[in-house]
């Protein structure tokens, strides 16, 4: 379950990107050439989700890069909300989702060895009525830079619905990458793993040891009986949100900035993440802990 504090364990930083398209679906770049982008661009590991389709990715991961196979799948809604968007992250076989409840989808993609993270919900116009009666995911996108056209990139509101209403879910930031430059390269994780492998990768996820960011750099966290205390780099503000109107928000004094914060816990809390933003307003996300 996610119990990892990936500031406090073994292992290595790795960047990656978890949603990602190429010309086998409505992308403009090659699978080759999709993955080429993203090595290029200093990321260590890439998902490719196509719509509706896996491809053998195989032959592009190297010593120093690790391809991964997906899928984006979209299951029908029969919660009253548009057609569902996941990724599916390390699936090998095709998911035919037409006529297959939600649920069965999420649960075909486990049975493949796979993780399955909810999309965009503020594009989708999905809110909590959506997500509610699902089970077997392990994420929701509170960042995806291809909804930025449409200014509904941000989707903190509807993971805290699902923290404070469901249960315990973590938080990604990817790219959704289409083309080759605008919806490219601008919102990833930071991975703890032990090693570049699909296997130790796929365990981090799991286990939550990772973060979320648009270029801030969270440093630490430690949680030292029921003080949360996170490093950082420089920010504008470092806000600690629990659950309905819990949480507090730190900002720096005589116009510095902050690297640091701590947060005393409240007996009430059910679980605490922390947003870094910077001083030109890009943001960080660590997932949640949960108490
Ligand atoms: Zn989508
Ligand atoms: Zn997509």
């Amino acid at each position: 379950m996610f119990n990892a504090n990936p500031f406090q364990q073994p292992g290595q930083w790795y960047r990656g990107n978890t949603h990602s398209h190429s010309t086998e679906s409505d992308g403009q770049l090659s699978i080759g050439d999709r993955f080429a982008a993203y090595r290029d661009a200093g990321y260590d590991f890439l998902v490719l989700t196509d719509h509706r389709k896996v491809n053998d990715v195989q032959a592009h991961t190297t010593s120093d890069f690790l391809a991964i196979s997906g899928s984006e799948v979209h299951p029908d809604n029969p919660y009253g909300g548009d057609t569902y968007h996941f990724v599916a992250i390390n699936i090998h076989e095709r998911i035919n989702c037409a006529k297959m409840h939600p649920n069965a989808v999420l649960d075909e993609i486990k049975a493949q060895g796979g993780e399955a993270v909810l999309c965009h919900p503020y594009w989708s116009g999905h809110t909590i009525l959506d997500y509610l009666p699902l089970r077997s995911y392990f994420a929701i996108e509170v960042y995806n830079d291809s909804c930025v056209d449409i200014g509904k990139e941000f989707s903190e509101q509807a993971w805290d619905d699902l923290l404070d209403r469901g249960g315990p879910v973590l938080g990604i930031a990817a790219d959704d990458s289409h083309g080759t430059e605008s919806d490219c390269f601008h919102g990833w994780i930071m991975v703890k793993a032990e090693e570049l492998t699909l296997d130790s990768i796929m365990e981090a996820l799991r286990t939550g040891a990772f973060y979320s960011t648009l270029g801030p750099e969270i440093k630490d966290m430690t949680l030292d009986g029921k003080e949360l205390t996170v490093k950082c780099s420089e920010a504008q503000s470092i806000v600690f949100k629990a659950q309905c109107s819990r949480g507090k928000r730190v900002l720096p004094s005589d116009g510095e900035l902050l690297t640091e914060a701590t947060y005393s816990i409240p007996e009430s809390v059910k679980y605490v993440r922390v947003e870094i933003t910077d001083a030109t307003g890009k943001k960080a996300w660590s997932n949640p802990f949960f108490f």
